[in-house]
């Protein structure tokens, strides 16, 4: 059972469209345990090294009973996982009666849910499947709530998070992953993907050199700064929690005229956190001088997920969303282990 929760982990790990640097987690029940991807670890190197904690099975009652219950006094053997601590989204793992249980940032799931234009759309595709959907809630303890709720006395094996992913759960790592592909390969109509087909780009961009921040070397998020569409959403707010993590809340976008570092203040002082990239429209996408990979890999992200929208009247997460993200202890703990 161990086996085929890392085989799958490694899988899904390695599909960017699905799991982004540290982010999705995934977990397996035996008679006993559930054990549950640690905080902060890679999918993809569940081959390379333990990323798995077990847990007691009776947290699965006591989380159900109370969604704030710490399940860190569940793990089995603590002295052998000393520094570790479960994701952040056990409670959502254990709360599934499924063995296996895959939880993914999913980017056809994540653009359809922000797109309130497609709500009909994505009632029709996903017609016949056992599935839910849950508008966005802080991961954790909330999120966790509404998930019982919205379970309770049905047989749900797929959850649509909105501004956030999919969960997926089944008998076997077959069944959780034949799910995914399901949901995605079903939206994947909804998309209007644009990745390297703007013209605008093969004119060549006026570059900015302003201290503090750097062009970033990369095609796809580049276009971000020629995208009428994306352009209108990002400036709506941050699209789901991993982009406030670790890029803290929504962009920058530069008016007409203004230079990078007044658009960050002016963007700081609305938002009440620091942001740390930065478009210039029709000139390019910046960040902040010396981002580590983890946040350039969610700029990346970000541009997959823009470039896929249809329209750019989207839901964000609101500025309280954000900011409770941003001073999050948890959060603040999972970025650590990869700066
Ligand atoms: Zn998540």
């Amino acid at each position: 059972m161990l086996s085929d929760l890392i085989q799958m982990s490694a899988r899904l790990g390695d599909n960017f469209e699905l799991v982004q640097g540290a982010g999705g987690n995934t977990s397996a029940k035996d008679s006993e345990h559930i054990w549950v991807k640690s905080s902060g670890r890679v999918l993809a190197d569940a081959n390379q090294e333990m990323i798995f904690l077990p847990l007691s099975l009776d947290c699965r009652k006591a989380i159900i009973e109370d969604p704030s219950t710490d399940v860190s006094r569940y793990i089995v053997d603590p002295d052998k996982y000393i520094g570790l601590r479960p994701s952040i989204e056990t409670a959502l793992h254990a709360i599934l009666d499924h063995t296996f249980v895959a939880h993914v940032h999913a980017m056809n799931t994540i653009a359809a849910s922000i797109q309130p234009s497609l709500n009909d759309r994505i009632d029709e595709v996903l017609c016949g499947l056992n599935w839910v959907r849950i508008p966005y809630r802080k991961p954790g303890e909330e999120l966790a709530t509404n998930i019982i709720s919205a379970t309770q006395n049905t047989e749900i094996d797929i959850i649509i998070l909105d501004n956030h992913g999919l969960v997926c759960g089944g008998d076997t790592t077959e069944k959780v992953e034949s799910l995914i592909c399901e949901v995605e390969a079903r939206l994947a109509p909804l998309m209007n993907s644009r990745f390297g087909t703007d013209s605008n780009m093969a004119t060549p961009t006026t570059r900015i050199n302003e201290p503090g921040y750097e062009y970033v070397s990369d095609d796809t998020v580049q276009q971000l700064a020629f995208d009428e569409i994306a352009l209108e959403a990002l400036s709506a707010g941050s699209l789901y929690p991993d982009h406030v993590v670790f890029l803290g809340p929504g962009v920058a976008i530069a008016r007409e005229g203004e230079s990078m570092s007044d658009a960050v203040a002016r963007s700081n002082k609305v938002r009440g956190a620091s942001v740390k990239s930065i478009i210039v429209p029709g000139v390019g996408v910046f960040a902040q001088a010396g981002l580590n990979e983890q946040s350039l890999t969610m700029l990346y992200c970000l541009a997959r997920i823009g470039l896929r929208l249809q329209s750019g009247t989207v839901t964000s997460l609101t500025n309280s969303d954000e900011l409770a993200l941003v001073d999050w202890e948890a959060e603040q703990y999972r970025r650590s282990l990869k700066t």
